[in-house]
């Protein structure tokens, strides 16, 4: 009790009376003072276990208003979390799990003073002997996840960048490139294995804890660390076990015809488009990227006619093997840098929404050192995640949007921070005046957390909230658009 409230500098002092408050504000090189937080954890945690004092030892993707720890523990095994969430308890110490690192909501506060468990240890996919069902753990990325599942002769439905939490990404809700023929990948789950706020470790399904089950399954940063998840794996044969992918560049004079012909793309099961406008040699440029998932033969092709019909100016077009569809967004995952992103769900594509923000999108890469900042859509095929009920998950859009949109500004330079933010909260207010949903709706995971929570939340909110008052009380899960 006498350690309440205390941080972990103020814990350490207390600890080691004799060490300067001098030496205790450089964690990054302190053999003291987080080290003192370190020795009287790392007893108790596995011997796999370590420290990390920079946090260059868990990069994420975005600096901008990124966790600044003090002190990072590296766990080894599932129990690693729950004795490091149980120390943070009985000590006052603020504590965020970190997975990809890939979370760009403006919510996180961790400080200094607080203590960032890095899950990135905890990375196994495993299979049962049928491969329908796979157990991933609370750090796997997605590229462990689809190499893992590939090598079994299976597919599970993760995210479509390699680099990308798994589990980070699916306790959201979980988009990807296989959810017309799979659903979402909160969809999938079977069982979560989760560390909660007071330290207990439980399993959670549909039968034990209903109520858990349903929060974690789009709401999951709020309620516990997901330290493994079963999740339904589907067997495919090698020559079905990938996709065919193509990327088209257009002229900026086709913006209008090249949205129109997205929005008229019949979105069969195994398909999905994305629009970008990103950079290359050193213009601008309108891309497309459709993929369609199975056997190599002219089914994408075809899928994809309308859109080859506009004739654009640069054409690449191949079948590749599951393990190697999401290689050609590992541009995408170069982690470092400031991306204040800004996000937006839409139900439909305007044509002069794009070309308002194809103007934005012009400006704001005119100033030096924003090259690398991209806007971006997502569309998918809703009917399988549409064939459960709302009420199925705690995920609140799946009757209404049918793309996630972003808009990601992307430079080294902090004194680019402010009109970065101004391109991204202009591109998401044109995207929000048309988005021909209900009323502004975001999917978490593409959220800043300057939103009205009833964006993220939805007409849940108000049961998330009371299930959170039940599961963490003290609000441990304090980090991410937190309830
Ligand atoms: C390059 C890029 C590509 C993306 N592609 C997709 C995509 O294809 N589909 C999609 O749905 N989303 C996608 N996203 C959004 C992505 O889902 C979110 O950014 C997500 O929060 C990232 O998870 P992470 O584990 O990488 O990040 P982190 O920052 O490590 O985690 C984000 C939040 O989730 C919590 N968390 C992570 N793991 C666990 C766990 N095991 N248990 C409990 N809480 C946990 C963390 O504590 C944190 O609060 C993409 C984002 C980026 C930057």
């Amino acid at each position: 009790m006498f350690f309440n409230n205390l941080t972990i500098f103020q814990y350490c002092l207390l600890l080691l009376p004799g060490t300067t408050f001098a030496t205790q504000i450089s964690p990054r090189s302190c053999s003291n003072c987080s080290c003192v937080v370190a020795e009287k954890l790392g007893p108790k945690l596995s011997p796999g276990a370590s420290f990390s004092f920079s946090t260059t030892a868990a990069p994420r993707w975005s600096e901008f208003d990124a966790p600044d720890p003090g002190l990072i523990v590296d766990v080894a095994t599932e129990s690693d979390v729950q004795i490091t969430v149980q120390y943070c308890n009985e000590n006052n110490i603020t504590f965020l799990a970190q997975n990809g690192g890939h979370g760009w909501g403006q919510t996180f506060h961790l400080s200094l003073e607080g203590l960032l468990i890095n899950l990135s240890g905890l990375n196994s996919t495993t299979f049962n002997a049928a491969k329908t069902e796979a157990t991933i753990q609370g750090g796997a990325l997605v590229r462990g996840v689809v190499d893992a599942a590939y090598s079994n002769g299976a597919q599970i439905p993760t995210g479509n960048c390699n680099c990308v939490g798994a589990l980070g990404a699916i306790l959201g809700g979980g988009f990807g490139r296989l959810m017309g023929l799979y659903g979402l990948g909160v969809d999938n789950l079977l069982a979560l294995n989760v560390v909660t706020a007071n330290g207990t470790q439980i399993k959670v399904t549909p039968e034990t804890e209903t109520d858990l089950w349903w929060a974690l399954r789009g709401a999951g940063p709020n309620f516990g660390i997901v330290t493994s998840a079963v999740i339904t794996s589907y067997p495919v044969s090698s020559a079905e076990n990938g996709a065919w992918v193509g990327s088209f560049v257009f002229s900026e004079t086709q913006i209008e015809e090249v949205v129109e012909a997205i929005s008229a793309l019949d979105l069969l099961p195994e398909m999905a488009v994305f629009l970008y406008y990103a950079i290359s040699d050193g213009s601008p440029v309108v891309l497309v990227s459709g993929s369609y998932a199975g056997a190599n033969n002219s089914d994408g092709p075809n899928a994809f006619a309308s859109i080859t019909a506009l004739g654009p100016e640069v054409e690449q077009a191949a079948w590749e093997p599951f393990n190697e569809v999401n290689a050609a967004g590992d541009s995408f995952c170069v982690k470092g840098g400031y991306k204040p992103a800004y996000g937006a769900g839409l139900a439909e594509l305007v044509p002069s929404t794009w070309r308002s923000i194809w103007n934005e999108f012009v400006d704001f890469v005119a100033i030096n050192g924003t090259t690398a900042s991209t806007v971006m859509v997502d569309c998918y095929p809703m009917e399988k995640s549409r064939s459960l009920p709302d009420s199925s998950s705690s995920y609140p859009w799946r009757s209404t949007i049918n793309c996630n949109a972003a808009a990601i500004p992307w430079y080294d330079d902090a004194s680019l921070n402010a009109a970065a933010v101004s391109f991204g909260k202009t591109v998401r207010s044109l995207w929000f005046e048309t988005s021909g949903t209900p009323g502004d709706e975001t999917y978490i995971n593409y959220a800043v957390g300057d939103e009205s929570y009833s964006v993220v939340y939805g007409d849940n909110l108000a049961t998330l909230e009371s299930l959170k008052s039940i599961w963490d009380p003290l609000k441990r899960f304090d980090q991410f658009f937190p309830l």
